[in-house]
């Protein structure tokens, strides 16, 4: 095989010498192209080790291309993706404070400060109303990143906001969970949301607007127990891994070696505890199709 073949250009003899392949001088052409693969910052796929840049990746809703495999999207980029059209944020007025004054390893607002310029965001849980194949609603996304999604007050408030607004305007309401479950560094308080964001999806329930939960990996903790197991319609997406208390907890506590897709999404549908699993492309038209039909809209 020639030098030219090996460099995966064929060249006809007509090719003047200038565009040939010297090994170790690259053309223009190709110079730019390998500039491009080394600056664009590329993502591995934690299921088929694939190396994909992240604009590809973006371009394709975060779902791996060689696997299918649904990465963690970032709420704000969820909630960008899931709308049409968004009309406005809610919530950023509520920040955290620090009643217990909780130290662990480090104290909690340095625990915050430090999530905050990870993630760009204020708090766990991002709110946005827009619309959606013309349906105006209000949705709210996790931010997994942000403390691992844990739901403070900030969070029961910022929730509690939404399915007030989503009332007032008559909209429907939709969550997608991903968290780990209630923060510990606000004690009882944040155990309270539980009740509170579960008292808030009562008064959907009582204006007969839909509340849709939309499960992604992983949904655990205090968020399983109360508003991501209180929607009309569960949607997981394809191997979330949704519970209350984690694999290793449970087998301490029952002494007994469990299964291990027993907390898959794919399980928990044999089972009955969610409705459907919906892969992330179809996502966007399953939830307006939903909507449409609770609410008897065209
Ligand atoms: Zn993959």
């Amino acid at each position: 095989m020639n030098q030219e073949v090996k460099s995966g250009k064929i060249l006809s003899p007509s090719t003047p010498w200038t565009e040939r392949h010297v090994p170790g001088i690259h053309t223009p052409d190709e110079q730019q192209v390998l500039k491009a693969t080394f600056t664009e910052p590329t993502i591995e796929c934690p299921e088929c080790h694939a190396l994909v840049t992240r604009t590809a990746i973006a371009f394709n809703a975060y779902v791996c291309p060689q696997c299918d495999e649904h990465l963690r999207m970032k709420a704000r980029d969820r909630l960008t993706w899931f709308f049409d059209q968004i009309q406005t944020e809610l919530g950023q007025e509520f920040a955290a404070k620090d009643p217990l004054k909780f130290v662990d390893s480090k104290p909690y607002p340095e625990r915050m400060r430090e999530a905050q310029s990870k993630t760009g965001e204020t708090e766990a849980l991002v709110v946005m109303q827009g619309s959606l194949n013309h349906i105006p609603m209000v949705a709210c996304a996790f931010e997994f990143d942000f403390m691992g999604g844990s739901m403070g007050t900030v969070v029961g408030d910022r929730f509690v906001q939404a399915a007030e607004r989503a009332i007032a305007q008559k909209q429907p309401l939709i969550c997608f969970a991903a968290s780990g479950g209630a923060r510990m560094q606000e004690g009882m308080l944040s155990l309270m949301q539980m009740a509170r964001t579960s008292a808030a999806i009562q008064k959907m329930k009582d204006a007969h607007l839909p509340y849709i939960v939309v499960l992604t990996h992983p949904v655990y903790g205090g968020v399983t127990a109360s508003l991501a197991m209180l929607g009309d319609v569960h949607i997981a997406e394809p191997k979330a891994m949704i519970g209350f208390a984690g694999k290793r907890v449970i087998e301490q506590t029952v002494r007994e070696k469990l299964d291990e897709p027993f907390q898959r999404a794919e399980y928990l549908l044999d089972h009955g505890v969610i409705d459907q699993i919906v892969h992330r492309h179809a996502l966007r038209d399953t939830v307006s199709r939903i909507v449409a039909k609770l609410m008897n809209l065209p």
